[in-house]
């Protein structure tokens, strides 16, 4: 690790304190922005981008106008819905600046993704310390991709590790062999997404094939002892057939082993209003899953010999 690794930088979109769903016990969360993926069902639209991204929410505006002189682009202008005024950006001009954030005054306005040095987002993970410790937790790096950002995500775990913080990473496992080995030195846990076991199908729903993402989970679990948790989110009508649970499921019981959990992370409809936020619509519509299909697909699982769970 080079001298000064505290001072990478990366963009960041959230970190969640008191997180139970990304890895054992009570941890911190990190999510950083930029993905390589563009699955159709994406909870996290605003992580899309290694870059800043404004997201607007009507719902909070008042109509009052403070943010159009703000704008260099002209990008904002007053629509009348009915007796009610709000801003409208057209998204062709703006260039996310974020300069109309700080002028308008009822936060209906944000800028995703915020610059941090490893320094930086360590404190505030080592301000959770107590916490972490007496709950068998740590710090998680998410996304967006981890994998994205080799550096930065390298730096970050082996100083989470220096303080003798438990590290796990939630990754699409989408990057080269080389980025692999850098980053997974410094962690004790994977938490590994398999969107769909057909590789033309992965590619249609996600935008890449899932060869390399499939040679790297095993990679992780046999060349470099990682402990794997394999998560599935699962999308009413895209990946939730039995086949392909089932298809997943084996592949974890045989190509990996028994030790390795499977999680089946139920669809939820956040994405839908965060892209709205982000002036882009959803091109589907999909339904929640019943928890009677939850359990169905659990069941299935179990018959590989694996412990399955639903959620993280
Ligand atoms: S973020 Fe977009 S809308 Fe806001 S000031 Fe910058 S260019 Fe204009
Ligand atoms: S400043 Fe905020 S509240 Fe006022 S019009 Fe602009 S977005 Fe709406």
């Amino acid at each position: 690790m080079h001298e000064d690794y505290l001072t990478i930088t990366v963009p960041i979109f959230n970190i969640q304190s008191y997180s139970i769903h990304d890895g054992p016990g009570i941890r911190v969360t990190v999510f950083v922005k930029g993905c390589p993926l563009r699955c159709l069902w994406c909870c996290n639209p605003e992580s899309n981008l290694a870059t800043p991204q404004l997201m607007t929410y009507i719902s909070k505006c008042t109509g009052c106008g403070m943010c159009i002189g703000s704008c260099p682009q002209k990008a904002i202008s007053l629509k009348i819905d009915g007796d009610k005024a709000h801003a409208a950006t057209d998204r062709e001009l703006c260039v996310d600046c974020g300069k109309c954030v700080a002028a308008c005054p009822a936060e209906a306005r944000e800028l995703a993704g915020k610059t941090m040095t490893v320094e930086e987002v360590l404190k505030k993970i080592l301000k959770d310390k107590l916490f972490i410790e007496g709950s068998g937790g740590g710090m998680t790096v998410s996304g967006g991709e981890c994998l994205m950002h080799p550096d930065f995500t390298e730096a970050l775990l082996y100083a989470s590790k220096r303080e003798g913080v438990h590290t796990a990473v939630e990754s699409c496992s989408f990057a080269g062999r080389e980025v692999v080995d850098r980053v997974y030195k410094y962690v004790d846990l994977a938490l590994l997404d398999i969107k769909h076991m057909d590789s033309n199908v992965h590619k249609k729903l996600t935008g890449v094939p899932n060869e390399l993402i499939l040679d790297n989970i095993k990679h992780i679990y046999h060349d470099l002892k990682v402990p794997v948790y394999i998560r599935i989110p699962t999308v009413p009508g895209y990946n939730d057939s039995e086949e392909n649970i089932a298809a997943t499921a084996k592949f974890a019981a045989e190509q990996l082993g028994s030790d390795v959990q499977v999680h089946l992370l139920p669809y939820h409809r956040l994405g839908e209003s965060k892209n709205e936020s982000l002036g882009k619509k959803m091109n589907m519509s999909i339904e929640v899953p019943s928890d009677e299909h939850m359990q169905k697909l659990k069941a299935l699982v179990e018959q590989f010999g694996l412990v399955a769970q639903i959620g993280g």
